[in-house]
């Protein structure tokens, strides 16, 4: 049989080239996890990506509740669960203040983390019921929250100490809306959001790998500088961040290559 696989946020960017890559194989299901249905449509249209190879399905990860109902809508698909790739994102380098999910936590670290954190603790039933040969659950990490990297010495540094703003509900009121109780900023929230998600995967790992026989892996794409993550970034920033990337760092990969990797 064909494996099944859900990706987040495959409207566009990684998410789409990799949906594309796998449905182009023919020997996948793609579903295509995302908040908006109509722009997913006409991307996969627009990418050319054989009907029957996919299936679009609603996940709006600012809400927990929503995480809920497409995982009670993809149970009621009667669609086996073999892969899980959590990809959707957000990133508010420029916030001044922090925004927030329906649950009210600050909105990166909600949408990133805790959206995808429910999501594959509910799902990890489904990837055990599977009997695929290789199962996995995959998120896509950055190396801006690894400090071992470049990338991930340009301040803000991530950096979650001891959790205070997060053992206070993120909320911004009664705590901080960072998960180390300082002060807002967008662009450390992304990367602490994308240390959390790694953190999931090595925990996973540790607790469920030997019981379930499932891969469990952080993976991080390559820098895909022309991607809608940057659209909130400031015009000269998006002007000069893939030139950069592409001549300096020489870290630029393509949407396309990047989709082949995760695929
Ligand atoms: P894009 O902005 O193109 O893709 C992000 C996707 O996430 C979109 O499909 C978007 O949907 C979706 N999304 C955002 N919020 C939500 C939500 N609340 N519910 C459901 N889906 C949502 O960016 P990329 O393709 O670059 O990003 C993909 C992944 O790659 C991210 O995890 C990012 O952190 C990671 N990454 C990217 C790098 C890069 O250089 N671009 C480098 C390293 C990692 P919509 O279309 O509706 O907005």
């Amino acid at each position: 049989r064909k494996g099944c696989v859900v990706i987040t946020g495959a409207s566009s960017g990684l998410g789409l080239a990799t949906a594309k890559a796998l449905a182009e194989t023919g020997k996948w299901h793609v579903i295509m996890a995302c908040r908006d249905l109509l722009k997913t449509e006409r991307a996969t249209k627009s990418a050319g990506m054989p009907k029957e190879n996919y299936t679009i399905m609603h996940l709006d990860l600012v809400s927990l509740d929503s995480v809920r109902q497409f995982v009670n809508n993809f149970r009621r698909s009667e669609n086996p669960l073999d892969v899980l790739v959590c990809n959707a994102a957000v990133y508010q380098p420029t916030a001044k203040e922090p925004s927030f999910t329906a649950e009210g936590f600050e909105l990166s670290v909600g949408t990133n983390y805790l959206g995808h954190f429910l999501l594959s603790r509910l799902l990890l039933e489904d990837l055990k019921q599977s009997d695929y040969p290789s199962k996995r659950l995959i998120i896509v990490g950055s190396i801006t929250g690894n400090s071992n990297t470049l990338a991930g010495n340009v301040p803000p540094k991530a950096n979650l100490r001891d959790l205070r703003g997060l053992a206070r509900g993120l909320n911004g009121l009664n705590s901080s809306a960072m998960i180390d109780g300082g002060d807002f900023d967008g662009a450390k929230a992304y990367k602490d959001s994308k240390v959390c998600n790694m953190l999931t995967m090595q925990e996973f790992y540790r607790r469920y790998h030997e019981e379930t026989g499932i891969t469990f892996a952080s993976l991080y794409p390559g820098c895909m500088a022309t991607t809608g993550l940057f659209r909130e970034h400031i015009p000269l920033f998006r002007f000069l961040f893939p030139p950069f990337q592409k001549y300096i760092t020489k870290g630029f990969v393509s949407e396309a290559e990047s989709g082949k990797r995760l695929a």
